[in-house]
């Protein structure tokens, strides 16, 4: 911590918004960016910005296990509370939840993950001297105000215009007094500076970050994406399977039935291709094996199409906010001959696992006639993949 400030802000993260504009169900404040959930990026900044002591995250009551997991990186106190109804009555509950002993307020959105240290600090420093501080930018557009019908009514001057960000800070008296007028007027704001400015408070307007940009609708997710393409990580993941031959099983491979006078002997369908391959994505994404998700003991799986497995495999990845980049899979096979098969093997595997056939390469080899898949007592295959965090 810097020896020269004390910590004197409580700060306040606001993830209870629904996330209705963003297209999805799941709340956008714990969608994966760059490799951690969006709520987790400004948690930091804020943790470690040493003018704060305190955080209280505010969520939606149904995210709150998920939003627990995430405080323990945290390093100072961190408390969860539920929302409400509106965004004053969050910013009011995570208040009212922090320690009396902050005299200062730090007010923060959580979709608004790339806030800098920079500008915490600087919105502490100015609410510090001020009374009351928010992160702003000078627009950038001409704005209009538009009147009821959708007609211009005027143009204000540029110049004088700023987009307002977060973080907003304020002395904690002072917002206080203004919730309570607030209130009392039956009034609800949606921007804290605007519940200060109607008690008649002035605030600075402090140098934002253009970055610092809030995700509303799906195209500022892919600009944030963008932002922080160089903090992403690429993964490789690898996978090995083997099954043994037998008489009286069909011969799968990648989905491809193949004709031949053996089959390979397993639960489901014995797909060593697709189960190597399946373990390699598993592998890069460090979420365990196939036989840990689709368990051999499990009645629902004798029998199963491999492929549909290695779907769902691809599925919790992308779930988990990984992207597939390509697969390398070889078979280790003594007979029958591979080759003809091989393109609608690489179809199969980028079908089931949405790549094209181009990034899917399948390869097969003999292994000269030695060990058990020379003897022709079974077939091996391994994979490799990379896997890149979203
Ligand atoms: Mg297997």
């Amino acid at each position: 911590m810097d020896g020269e400030k004390t910590p004197c802000f409580g700060a306040v993260l606001l993830g209870a918004g629904n996330s209705t504009r963003m297209g999805g169900e799941k709340s956008k404040v714990l969608e994966s960016l760059g490799g951690k959930p969006v709520l987790a990026w400004s948690l930091q900044v804020l943790g470690e910005c040493p003018w704060v002591g305190e955080v209280v995250l505010v969520c939606r009551e149904e995210d709150r296990p998920a939003v627990e997991a995430l405080a323990g990186s945290c390093p100072v106190p961190v408390q969860v509370v539920a929302g409400g109804a509106q965004r004053q009555d969050s910013v009011a509950r995570g208040v009212e939840a922090l320690s009396p002993r902050w005299e200062y307020l730090l007010i923060h959105d959580g979709a608004r993950p790339l806030v800098t240290r920079e500008v915490t600090d600087a919105v502490c420093r100015d609410a510090m001297a001020f009374g009351a501080a928010t992160a702003a930018v000078p627009s950038k557009d001409t704005c209009k105000l538009g009147d009821e019908e959708g007609f211009v009514e005027s143009t204000p001057p540029r110049e004088r215009l700023w987009a307002v960000q977060t973080p907003q800070a304020f002395q904690r008296e002072l917002y206080q007094r203004a919730l309570s007028l607030a209130r009392e007027a039956g009034q609800s704001y949606t921007d804290d500076c605007q519940l200060v400015e109607a008690a008649g408070c002035r605030v600075k307007l402090t140098q934002g970050d253009y970055r610092n940009l809030k995700l509303t609708t799906p195209e500022d997710r892919l600009a944030a994406r963008a932002y922080t393409k160089g903090e992403r990580t690429m993964r490789v993941g690898y996978g090995y399977d083997v099954h043994r031959l037998v008489e009286g099983r069909k011969l799968i491979l990648a989905g491809v039935e193949i004709p031949f006078e053996k089959g390979l002997l397993g639960h489901s369908d014995a797909d060593v291709v697709a189960h190597a391959v399946a373990d390699a994505l598993l592998g890069a994404a460090a979420l365990g094996d196939i036989g840990h998700l689709f368990p051999d003991t499990d009645p629902q799986y004798q029998g199963a199409d491999s492929l549909a497995l290695l779907g769902e495999v691809c599925r919790v990845l992308r779930e988990k906010g990984f992207s597939l980049g390509n697969l390398d899979v070889t078979l280790m096979a003594q007979r029958p001959k591979i080759a003809p098969y091989i393109l609608e093997m690489r179809e199969n595997l980028g079908k089931a696992c949405g790549l094209p056939v181009e990034r899917v390469s399948v390869k097969a080899t003999t292994e000269e006639g030695l060990g058990f898949t020379g003897s022709g007592e079974g077939m091996s295959a391994a994979a490799v993949c990379l896997v890149e965090e979203t």
